[in-house]
């Protein structure tokens, strides 16, 4: 630096006018309200260089500040996440059967899928109490349901009708329904660009009726709801969570119908089930 400027720098004035003094006092107590203490200048042109010193102690105060400015924005997301809970929270308080009459709305007469074209008579939404404590879940319609419009009403749905009263239930206290709700032609398994399409909806009835628990029949209710590719053997006897809800796989009606031997393997399933929702499990 010139030996001059600096003799100028040291002979000026260090006092401010009085009107300067109080806007840069407003200021600094602005910030101050807003949780900023600490305050940093640009160098003046011509002034003194920092000593290594001064420059550690100006890198620390950088860098605490940094931290500081780092928990403020942490603090905000996680305001923001409290916020967007407490929005959930407002949601899950309407009423059931109006928000599944809107997911019914709309599904409409979907198309979104090849299953539309290949001769469906109707649309298979779901059934039972829109805030039932528990919740089965099949793979898709079959004839029966496809005529009648409601899941579970053939065969496969008579015996799951009596796995329901043996957990000392009724059909009407538990909500049915299926990852797809449109009959594959020929009872085929559904393909997975079909589970893919229509298990959103599905996902939307379980948020609304808030079950305790979901029974998932079968390997694809198994498969679309957990997102996993495993054997039934696998991924029987455990308990999976499901989007925070206790989910439990167990054999499909339809292929207990096939293979009686296994129903008391399902009715171990149901027993945990039961255990876990406070029903009375000495049968
Ligand atoms: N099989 C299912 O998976 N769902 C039904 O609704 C009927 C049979």
């Amino acid at each position: 630096m010139w030996p001059l400027l600096r003799y100028k720098q040291e002979l000026m004035p260090r006092t401010l006018d009085p009107d300067q003094k109080r806007a840069i006092a407003a200021r600094v107590n602005y910030y101050r309200e807003l949780g900023i203490h600490d305050f940093y200048r640009r160098a003046a042109v011509g002034e003194i260089e920092p000593t290594t010193e001064q420059m550690e102690e100006m890198e620390e105060h950088a860098a605490r500040e940094d931290a500081r400015r780092e928990f403020i924005n942490e603090e905000f997301d996680r305001d923001f996440d409290r916020r967007s809970e407490e929005d959930e929270l407002k949601k899950k308080s309407i009423d059931p059967v109006a928000a599944l009459k809107v997911i019914r709305e709309d599904i409409g007469d979907c198309t979104r899928c090849k299953l539309h074209g290949q001769g469906r008579k109707q649309i298979v939404f779901g059934v039972g109490n829109p805030a039932a404590d528990l919740m089965f879940v099949g793979e898709g319609p079959g004839a029966d349901e496809d005529e009648q419009g409601e899941p579970f009403v053939g065969r496969a749905g008579q015996l799951l009708n009596k796995m329901i009263e043996a957990m000392g239930i009724k059909r009407e206290d538990v909500y049915i329904a299926n990852v797809v709700k449109c009959r594959p032609p020929a009872n085929r398994t559904p393909e997975r660009d079909e589970t893919e399409t229509c298990s959103p909806f599905l996902f939307h009835q379980i948020e609304v009726i808030k079950p305790k628990a979901i029974v998932a029949l079968g390997a694809v209710a198994a498969k679309s709801l957990l997102g996993i590719n495993d054997t039934m053997g696998n991924m029987r006897g455990q308990w999976y969570d499901f989007r925070g809800t206790k989910l439990r796989v167990t054999y499909h009606p339809a292929f207990l119908l096939r293979d009686p031997r296994q129903k008391g393997e399902a009715w171990k399933d149901l027993q945990e089930v039961m255990k876990y929702l406070g029903l009375k499990t000495s049968r």
